[in-house]
């Protein structure tokens, strides 16, 4: 009689509040939950008609709008060939054309690429390459990982094992996940502030543990999800050397700043620096499909596979689906195609001068902006019964968490919409004072 089928049918938002798990949430008291009918350009529709400028791009992916007629057709074009096939033992031309971009795209280093189903997956993947090329090469107590405090690299446990210490999710998993060297986050924003201290503590690491760390692994000049920092270019540089000195790979995880957010395709390329591994996903489709792809060098390519077992050990079901790398085909030669710096530039200057008054709020720590991403530090973690309700009523769909109240919208925004994006921003985050 009352089957979940019977119940869904009769109010599916009350069914999906007390059956349906979404991102870190509760399942016994969920916030409030917007329900989106469809999505154009920048623009989310909800159930009641009403039309949101979407702030987040969902989560860094959605870098052309929602609803795009070239993807669109991409998709249905290779929906008429197949969606999926397995990658065991066949190929196709989507997965071999999308690797062509992305060795195009990325250092010259890069030339291998190993396709996954997203952007943890894919650091799991860089981890494992990293380990595999040390133990074929003679050394397997090389397996640790050395990384910088607040970075955010995925959910699962190999990931989840190098995010932030403390504003990552360690202390419920302690034991359970395998242990990494951690050093300060760098503080330094600009080359012209870089100050050689910045280093010691990744030196001295680096020279106590090389014979047991296998690689680095950061995000290139932008955490994301550990909490939106900006760091300058010389760090990166300065790391990429430690490395070399110490023969341990680089891996730079730029899921979520691949693809031109940060105003450079990737942002390595702020500091000129090739990682040995790569991880790219998020707008890697455009937002289409979940797809990831982790890149990685000749040398060490060829060091997996130059001892046993001979082969690299991973191979998911869904590897290299065909509908998401013909969507991601599309997306690259669409951004490519698109003046995307300049709107990258414009989007950060439109933020820069449409945030600027939150930067007088007393209980703002700091604004910033880099590249197409605009970031205000609250003193006070942001109430997520309240905030994100008061941006909806407002036109506009952003999801802050902690302190952070951020966007990085649509490249294709324009310059009234992105007015709007930011005057919600600066009324919701002045009210917020008042409360
Ligand atoms: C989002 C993100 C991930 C994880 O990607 P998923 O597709 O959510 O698994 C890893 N690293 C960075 C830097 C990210 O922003």
């Amino acid at each position: 009689m009352n089957s979940a089928l019977q119940a869904v049918e009769q109010d599916w938002r009350a069914f999906d509040r007390a059956h349906v798990w979404h991102p870190y949430s509760s399942m016994t008291a969920p916030l409030p939950m917007f329900p989106v009918q469809s999505a154009r350009g920048v623009h989310l529709r909800l159930e009641d008609g009403r039309e949101l400028i979407d702030g987040m791009a969902s989560w860094w992916a959605a870098i052309h709008g929602y609803n795009h007629p070239r993807l669109n057709r991409a998709l249905q074009e290779q929906l008429g060939k197949m969606a999926h096939v397995m990658f065991g033992g066949l190929t196709h031309r989507p997965a071999a054309r999308l690797a062509a971009h992305l060795i195009d795209l990325t250092p010259p280093p890069l030339q291998h690429v190993f396709f996954a189903d997203s952007g943890s997956v894919a650091v799991e993947i860089a981890i494992k390459m990293a380990i595999q090329y040390w133990y074929a090469q003679g050394y397997p107590e090389r397996n640790r990982l050395l990384t910088i405090r607040s970075g955010y690299h995925g959910d699962t446990f190999g990931a989840m094992s190098v995010c932030d210490p403390v504003g990552g999710m360690h202390a419920l998993f302690t034991g359970v996940l395998p242990k990494h060297s951690f050093v300060h986050a760098p503080q330094c924003r600009d080359d012209s502030d870089w100050q050689e201290a910045e280093l010691a503590e990744m030196r001295q690491q680096l020279r106590s543990g090389a014979h047991q760390i296998a690689a680095v692994i950061l995000e290139p000049i932008v955490q994301g999800a550990g909490g939106m920092r900006f760091y300058c270019p010389e760090y990166l540089r300065q790391v990429r050397m430690l490395c070399d000195e110490h023969d341990i790979l680089l891996i730079a995880d730029e899921i979520a700043t691949g693809f031109g957010r940060t105003g450079q395709m990737f942002a390595c390329e702020h500091a000129d620096i090739a990682p040995d591994i790569l991880c790219v996903g998020k707008a890697l489709t455009g937002g289409y499909m979940t797809l990831a792809a982790t890149l990685t060098t000749g040398r060490v390519a060829a060091g997996i596979c130059s001892a046993d077992p001979g082969v690299f050990l991973h191979g998911p079901t869904f590897m290299a689906n065909p509908l998401a790398c013909a969507v991601a085909n599309a997306s690259i030669e669409l951004l490519l195609e698109s003046p995307w710096q300049a709107r990258v530039a414009a989007i950060g200057r439109g933020l820069e001068a449409g945030l600027a008054p939150c930067r007088d709020l007393p209980h703002v720590r700091e604004v910033r902006v880099c590249g197409a991403i605009g970031v205000i530090e609250l003193r006070q973690p942001v109430d997520m019964r309240w905030m994100p309700a008061q941006f909806v009523d407002r036109g506009v769909w952003l999801r802050p968490f902690r302190n952070l109240v951020y966007a990085m919208p649509p490249y294709v925004i324009s310059a009234d919409e992105l007015a709007a994006l930011t005057q919600a921003m600066v009324e919701v985050v002045a009210a917020a004072g008042q409360r």
